[in-house]
Protein backbone atom coordinates (compact mmCIF):
# COMPACT_ATOMS: atom_id res chain seq x y z
CA UNK A 1 0.00 0.00 0.00
CA UNK A 2 1.41 3.52 -0.54
CA UNK A 3 1.61 5.98 2.30
CA UNK A 4 3.11 9.06 3.60
CA UNK A 5 5.48 10.49 1.50
CA UNK A 6 7.15 9.16 -1.44
CA UNK A 7 10.97 8.43 -1.69
CA UNK A 8 13.30 9.73 -4.26
CA UNK A 9 11.86 8.05 -7.33
CA UNK A 10 15.47 6.27 -8.41
CA UNK A 11 16.43 4.60 -5.09
CA UNK A 12 13.04 2.29 -5.12
CA UNK A 13 11.41 0.31 -8.10
CA UNK A 14 8.35 -1.04 -7.23
CA UNK A 15 4.50 -1.65 -7.99
CA UNK A 16 2.67 0.88 -5.56
CA UNK A 17 -1.30 -0.41 -5.36
CA UNK A 18 -3.59 2.72 -4.05
CA UNK A 19 -6.55 2.07 -2.53
CA UNK A 20 -8.30 5.65 -3.59
CA UNK A 21 -8.12 7.48 -6.34
CA UNK A 22 -6.54 10.55 -4.69
CA UNK A 23 -4.17 8.04 -3.55
CA UNK A 24 -3.14 7.36 -7.21
CA UNK A 25 -3.37 10.95 -8.20
CA UNK A 26 -0.85 11.92 -5.62
CA UNK A 27 1.44 9.17 -6.60
CA UNK A 28 1.30 9.78 -10.17
CA UNK A 29 2.24 13.47 -9.23
CA UNK A 30 5.18 12.79 -6.94
CA UNK A 31 6.70 10.17 -9.58
CA UNK A 32 6.36 12.07 -12.72
CA UNK A 33 7.56 10.57 -15.41
CA UNK A 34 9.52 7.81 -13.15
CA UNK A 35 5.93 5.79 -13.15
CA UNK A 36 3.36 4.77 -15.28
CA UNK A 37 -0.39 3.63 -14.46
CA UNK A 38 -1.31 0.46 -15.38
CA UNK A 39 -4.57 -1.48 -15.42
CA UNK A 40 -4.67 -5.02 -17.06
CA UNK A 41 -0.71 -4.36 -18.35
CA UNK A 42 -1.69 -6.23 -21.67
CA UNK A 43 -0.61 -3.26 -23.86
CA UNK A 44 2.09 -2.08 -21.47
CA UNK A 45 3.65 -5.54 -21.27
CA UNK A 46 4.17 -5.58 -25.36
CA UNK A 47 5.37 -1.94 -25.42
CA UNK A 48 7.97 -2.91 -22.98
CA UNK A 49 8.88 -6.32 -24.66
CA UNK A 50 9.02 -4.91 -27.90
CA UNK A 51 10.74 -1.68 -27.12
CA UNK A 52 8.69 0.59 -28.47
CA UNK A 53 7.91 1.94 -24.70
CA UNK A 54 9.86 2.46 -22.09
CA UNK A 55 9.36 0.43 -18.71
CA UNK A 56 9.73 3.15 -15.89
CA UNK A 57 10.80 1.54 -12.16
CA UNK A 58 7.51 2.71 -10.67
CA UNK A 59 4.10 0.95 -11.60
CA UNK A 60 0.74 2.12 -10.52
CA UNK A 61 -1.67 -0.55 -10.36
CA UNK A 62 -5.62 0.60 -10.25
CA UNK A 63 -6.83 -2.60 -10.07
CA UNK A 64 -7.17 -1.75 -5.66
CA UNK A 65 -9.44 1.23 -6.36
CA UNK A 66 -12.77 0.48 -4.90
CA UNK A 67 -15.36 1.08 -7.87
CA UNK A 68 -13.26 0.83 -11.19
CA UNK A 69 -14.13 -2.76 -11.73
CA UNK A 70 -18.08 -2.25 -11.53
CA UNK A 71 -20.62 -1.87 -13.86
CA UNK A 72 -24.29 -0.98 -13.22
CA UNK A 73 -27.21 0.00 -14.97
CA UNK A 74 -29.28 2.46 -12.83
CA UNK A 75 -32.86 4.42 -14.84
CA UNK A 76 -31.66 3.58 -17.97
CA UNK A 77 -28.04 5.19 -17.36
CA UNK A 78 -25.04 2.62 -18.10
CA UNK A 79 -22.23 2.96 -16.28
CA UNK A 80 -19.01 0.31 -16.88
CA UNK A 81 -15.63 1.24 -14.55
CA UNK A 82 -12.26 1.49 -16.94
CA UNK A 83 -11.42 -1.63 -14.88
CA UNK A 84 -13.62 -3.92 -15.90
CA UNK A 85 -12.09 -6.60 -18.41
CA UNK A 86 -13.06 -6.51 -22.34
CA UNK A 87 -14.55 -10.01 -21.02
CA UNK A 88 -16.60 -8.88 -18.84
CA UNK A 89 -17.83 -6.22 -21.25
CA UNK A 90 -18.33 -8.77 -24.28
CA UNK A 91 -20.76 -11.27 -21.66
CA UNK A 92 -22.00 -8.21 -19.29
CA UNK A 93 -26.08 -7.71 -19.29
CA UNK A 94 -25.29 -3.92 -19.07
CA UNK A 95 -23.49 -3.32 -21.85
CA UNK A 96 -24.45 -2.24 -25.21
CA UNK A 97 -24.55 -4.55 -27.90
CA UNK A 98 -22.28 -2.53 -30.09
CA UNK A 99 -19.66 -2.50 -27.66
CA UNK A 100 -20.28 -6.25 -26.93
CA UNK A 101 -19.08 -6.35 -30.71
CA UNK A 102 -16.07 -4.61 -30.73
CA UNK A 103 -14.93 -6.35 -27.31
CA UNK A 104 -15.35 -9.96 -29.49
CA UNK A 105 -12.79 -8.60 -32.00
CA UNK A 106 -10.32 -7.17 -29.32
CA UNK A 107 -7.41 -9.83 -29.17
CA UNK A 108 -8.03 -13.50 -27.56
CA UNK A 109 -10.03 -14.66 -24.79
CA UNK A 110 -7.03 -15.02 -22.65
CA UNK A 111 -5.92 -11.13 -23.36
CA UNK A 112 -9.62 -9.87 -23.14
CA UNK A 113 -9.70 -11.60 -19.38
CA UNK A 114 -7.09 -9.44 -18.55
CA UNK A 115 -7.44 -6.43 -20.59
CA UNK A 116 -9.81 -3.83 -19.61
CA UNK A 117 -12.01 -1.19 -21.47
CA UNK A 118 -9.94 1.60 -19.83
CA UNK A 119 -6.62 0.31 -21.02
CA UNK A 120 -8.19 -0.05 -24.75
CA UNK A 121 -9.65 3.47 -24.83
CA UNK A 122 -6.61 5.13 -23.65
CA UNK A 123 -4.70 3.30 -26.17
CA UNK A 124 -6.00 5.48 -28.53
CA UNK A 125 -6.07 2.90 -31.65
CA UNK A 126 -8.40 0.54 -29.68
CA UNK A 127 -11.25 -1.32 -31.25
CA UNK A 128 -13.61 -0.03 -28.66
CA UNK A 129 -13.27 3.54 -29.81
CA UNK A 130 -15.40 3.17 -33.22
CA UNK A 131 -18.35 1.55 -30.61
CA UNK A 132 -17.85 4.12 -28.09
CA UNK A 133 -18.04 7.13 -30.46
CA UNK A 134 -21.18 5.42 -32.12
CA UNK A 135 -23.26 4.67 -29.18
CA UNK A 136 -22.43 8.31 -27.84
CA UNK A 137 -20.38 7.31 -24.36
CA UNK A 138 -18.86 9.37 -22.60
CA UNK A 139 -15.86 9.05 -20.44
CA UNK A 140 -15.51 10.06 -16.40
CA UNK A 141 -11.66 11.37 -15.52
CA UNK A 142 -10.74 12.21 -12.49
CA UNK A 143 -8.06 15.07 -12.24
CA UNK A 144 -6.95 15.32 -8.56
CA UNK A 145 -9.49 17.42 -7.75
CA UNK A 146 -12.99 16.28 -8.89
CA UNK A 147 -14.94 14.16 -11.57
CA UNK A 148 -15.16 15.44 -15.25
CA UNK A 149 -17.48 13.82 -17.64
CA UNK A 150 -16.25 13.89 -21.55
CA UNK A 151 -18.01 12.91 -24.68
CA UNK A 152 -15.54 10.03 -26.42
CA UNK A 153 -16.03 12.15 -29.35
CA UNK A 154 -14.91 15.79 -27.64
CA UNK A 155 -11.91 13.67 -26.37
CA UNK A 156 -11.11 11.61 -29.84
CA UNK A 157 -10.52 15.28 -31.09
CA UNK A 158 -8.47 16.07 -28.49
CA UNK A 159 -6.25 13.45 -28.52
CA UNK A 160 -5.45 13.91 -32.57
CA UNK A 161 -4.03 17.10 -31.66
CA UNK A 162 -2.58 16.43 -28.42
CA UNK A 163 0.23 13.99 -30.36
CA UNK A 164 2.48 12.05 -28.63
CA UNK A 165 1.31 14.09 -25.37
CA UNK A 166 0.06 11.85 -23.48
CA UNK A 167 -3.61 11.82 -21.35
CA UNK A 168 -2.36 12.84 -17.74
CA UNK A 169 -6.10 12.20 -16.10
CA UNK A 170 -7.39 8.92 -14.60
CA UNK A 171 -10.20 7.49 -16.58
CA UNK A 172 -12.67 5.91 -14.18
CA UNK A 173 -15.58 4.69 -16.10
CA UNK A 174 -17.48 4.82 -19.26
CA UNK A 175 -21.21 5.86 -19.18
CA UNK A 176 -24.17 6.52 -21.76
CA UNK A 177 -27.11 9.13 -20.59
CA UNK A 178 -30.48 7.83 -20.87
CA UNK A 179 -30.92 9.84 -23.28
CA UNK A 180 -27.76 8.31 -25.52
CA UNK A 181 -29.65 4.91 -24.49
CA UNK A 182 -33.00 5.86 -25.93
CA UNK A 183 -31.57 6.83 -29.32
CA UNK A 184 -29.49 3.47 -29.20
CA UNK A 185 -32.74 1.12 -28.29
CA UNK A 186 -34.28 2.38 -31.38
CA UNK A 187 -31.34 2.52 -33.86
CA UNK A 188 -29.72 -0.17 -36.20
CA UNK A 189 -25.80 -0.56 -35.80
CA UNK A 190 -23.30 -2.32 -37.69
CA UNK A 191 -19.87 -3.24 -36.45
CA UNK A 192 -17.06 -4.57 -38.56
CA UNK A 193 -13.21 -4.93 -37.99
CA UNK A 194 -10.60 -5.75 -41.45
CA UNK A 195 -6.94 -7.09 -40.04
CA UNK A 196 -4.84 -8.99 -41.25
CA UNK A 197 -6.60 -12.54 -40.80
CA UNK A 198 -9.86 -13.39 -39.39
CA UNK A 199 -8.99 -12.67 -35.76
CA UNK A 200 -6.48 -11.96 -32.87
CA UNK A 201 -4.67 -8.68 -35.14
CA UNK A 202 -4.10 -5.03 -34.92
CA UNK A 203 -7.12 -3.18 -36.74
CA UNK A 204 -6.39 -2.65 -40.77
CA UNK A 205 -9.74 -0.60 -40.40
CA UNK A 206 -12.60 -0.82 -37.39
CA UNK A 207 -15.56 1.01 -38.67
CA UNK A 208 -19.05 1.42 -36.35
CA UNK A 209 -22.50 2.88 -37.66
CA UNK A 210 -25.81 3.77 -36.38
CA UNK A 211 -28.83 4.87 -37.14
CA UNK A 212 -32.44 5.13 -37.40
CA UNK A 213 -35.14 5.08 -40.38
CA UNK A 214 -38.62 6.81 -40.35
CA UNK A 215 -41.87 5.24 -41.78
CA UNK A 216 -40.63 6.92 -45.62
CA UNK A 217 -37.12 5.19 -45.30
CA UNK A 218 -35.19 7.89 -44.48
CA UNK A 219 -31.81 7.97 -42.30
CA UNK A 220 -32.09 9.43 -39.15
CA UNK A 221 -29.86 10.28 -35.70
CA UNK A 222 -26.73 8.89 -38.26
CA UNK A 223 -23.40 8.50 -36.39
CA UNK A 224 -20.57 6.70 -37.98
CA UNK A 225 -17.15 6.34 -36.70
CA UNK A 226 -13.84 4.85 -38.35
CA UNK A 227 -10.57 4.35 -36.55
CA UNK A 228 -7.72 2.04 -37.04
CA UNK A 229 -4.21 0.76 -35.40
CA UNK A 230 -2.42 3.62 -37.10
CA UNK A 231 -4.82 6.16 -36.07
CA UNK A 232 -7.03 7.94 -33.51
CA UNK A 233 -10.85 7.25 -34.14
CA UNK A 234 -12.91 9.75 -35.66
CA UNK A 235 -16.54 10.72 -36.40
CA UNK A 236 -17.19 11.01 -40.21
CA UNK A 237 -19.25 13.83 -39.96
CA UNK A 238 -19.57 14.53 -43.57
CA UNK A 239 -21.04 11.58 -44.40
CA UNK A 240 -23.54 11.68 -41.74
CA UNK A 241 -24.61 14.62 -42.72
CA UNK A 242 -24.90 13.59 -46.66
CA UNK A 243 -27.06 10.60 -45.15
CA UNK A 244 -29.26 12.71 -42.81
CA UNK A 245 -33.37 12.97 -43.67
CA UNK A 246 -31.72 11.19 -47.18
CA UNK A 247 -33.52 8.43 -48.95
CA UNK A 248 -31.04 5.41 -50.44
CA UNK A 249 -30.09 5.49 -53.74
CA UNK A 250 -26.90 4.49 -55.87
CA UNK A 251 -26.27 8.01 -56.24
CA UNK A 252 -26.41 8.79 -51.96
CA UNK A 253 -23.80 5.13 -51.77
CA UNK A 254 -21.35 7.24 -54.18
CA UNK A 255 -21.60 10.80 -52.52
CA UNK A 256 -21.15 8.64 -49.14
CA UNK A 257 -18.35 6.95 -50.45
CA UNK A 258 -16.21 9.56 -51.21
CA UNK A 259 -16.98 11.63 -48.25
CA UNK A 260 -15.76 8.70 -46.20
CA UNK A 261 -12.82 8.39 -48.77
CA UNK A 262 -11.64 12.40 -48.48
CA UNK A 263 -12.50 12.52 -44.81
CA UNK A 264 -11.23 9.54 -43.49
CA UNK A 265 -7.20 9.72 -42.40
CA UNK A 266 -6.99 5.80 -41.54
CA UNK A 267 -2.77 6.52 -40.99
CA UNK A 268 -0.15 4.21 -42.88
CA UNK A 269 2.19 1.56 -41.15
CA UNK A 270 4.33 -1.05 -42.19
CA UNK A 271 0.98 -3.25 -42.96
CA UNK A 272 -1.13 -1.01 -45.09
CA UNK A 273 -1.26 2.48 -46.31
CA UNK A 274 -3.28 5.16 -45.60
CA UNK A 275 -5.27 4.98 -49.38
CA UNK A 276 -5.97 1.36 -48.85
CA UNK A 277 -7.29 1.84 -45.32
CA UNK A 278 -9.87 5.02 -46.71
CA UNK A 279 -11.39 2.54 -49.65
CA UNK A 280 -11.70 0.26 -47.46
CA UNK A 281 -13.65 1.98 -45.15
CA UNK A 282 -15.40 3.48 -47.73
CA UNK A 283 -16.35 0.38 -48.94
CA UNK A 284 -17.37 -0.74 -45.81
CA UNK A 285 -19.63 1.45 -44.34
CA UNK A 286 -21.44 1.59 -47.79
CA UNK A 287 -22.10 -2.16 -47.95
CA UNK A 288 -23.34 -2.05 -44.06
CA UNK A 289 -25.46 0.66 -44.39
CA UNK A 290 -27.42 -0.74 -47.13
CA UNK A 291 -27.02 -4.18 -45.61
CA UNK A 292 -28.59 -2.78 -42.17
CA UNK A 293 -31.02 -0.75 -43.88
CA UNK A 294 -32.61 -3.75 -45.93
CA UNK A 295 -31.87 -6.06 -43.17
CA UNK A 296 -34.53 -5.01 -40.54
C1 LIG B 1 -1.59 -10.25 -28.16
C2 LIG B 1 -2.35 -8.95 -28.06
C3 LIG B 1 -3.38 -8.70 -28.95
C4 LIG B 1 -4.09 -7.49 -28.87
N1 LIG B 1 -5.11 -7.28 -29.75
C5 LIG B 1 -5.82 -6.13 -29.68
C6 LIG B 1 -6.90 -5.90 -30.59
O1 LIG B 1 -7.25 -6.74 -31.44
N2 LIG B 1 -7.57 -4.71 -30.49
C7 LIG B 1 -7.26 -3.76 -29.55
O2 LIG B 1 -7.91 -2.73 -29.51
N3 LIG B 1 -6.24 -3.95 -28.69
C8 LIG B 1 -5.52 -5.11 -28.73
N4 LIG B 1 -4.48 -5.32 -27.84
C9 LIG B 1 -4.08 -4.24 -26.94
C10 LIG B 1 -4.63 -4.36 -25.47
O3 LIG B 1 -4.70 -5.68 -25.04
C11 LIG B 1 -6.00 -3.72 -25.29
O4 LIG B 1 -5.99 -2.41 -25.81
C12 LIG B 1 -6.42 -3.68 -23.81
O5 LIG B 1 -7.76 -3.26 -23.72
C13 LIG B 1 -5.54 -2.77 -22.96
O6 LIG B 1 -6.06 -2.79 -21.65
P1 LIG B 1 -5.10 -2.96 -20.37
O7 LIG B 1 -5.97 -2.87 -19.18
O8 LIG B 1 -4.27 -4.19 -20.48
O9 LIG B 1 -4.21 -1.65 -20.54
P2 LIG B 1 -2.74 -1.37 -19.97
O10 LIG B 1 -1.74 -2.11 -20.79
O11 LIG B 1 -2.70 -1.55 -18.50
O12 LIG B 1 -2.64 0.20 -20.27
C14 LIG B 1 -2.72 0.71 -21.58
C15 LIG B 1 -2.54 2.23 -21.52
O13 LIG B 1 -3.64 2.84 -20.87
C16 LIG B 1 -3.21 3.56 -19.70
N5 LIG B 1 -4.30 3.33 -18.74
C17 LIG B 1 -4.90 2.15 -18.46
N6 LIG B 1 -5.95 2.34 -17.65
C18 LIG B 1 -6.00 3.68 -17.39
C19 LIG B 1 -6.88 4.50 -16.62
N7 LIG B 1 -7.93 3.99 -15.98
N8 LIG B 1 -6.64 5.83 -16.59
C20 LIG B 1 -5.59 6.37 -17.26
N9 LIG B 1 -4.73 5.64 -18.00
C21 LIG B 1 -4.93 4.31 -18.07
C22 LIG B 1 -1.87 2.99 -19.33
O14 LIG B 1 -1.07 3.93 -18.64
C23 LIG B 1 -1.31 2.67 -20.71
O15 LIG B 1 -0.80 3.83 -21.30
C24 LIG B 1 -3.75 -6.53 -27.89
C25 LIG B 1 -2.72 -6.80 -26.98
C26 LIG B 1 -2.02 -7.99 -27.07
C27 LIG B 1 -0.93 -8.27 -26.08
Amino acid sequence: MAVGNYPAAEFHKRVWQPQSLAEAWRLKQALKDQAVVVAGGTLLRTQWESGTAWMPPHLISLEQIPGLGEHSCTDGEIHIGAGVSLADCQYGTDTPQLLKEACRHIAAPSIRRIGTLGGNVLSQVGDSLPALLVSGAELVWYDGISSIVEPVEVWTIHRKDAGIVKEQRILTAIRWSRQAEDINKTSRFFYEKVGRREGFCPSIVTIAGGFQVDSAGRFHQVRLAAGSAAAVTARLKEAEEILEGALWSTRLAETVHQAVMKQFEGGSDSFASASYRKRTAANLIVALLWNRLTLN
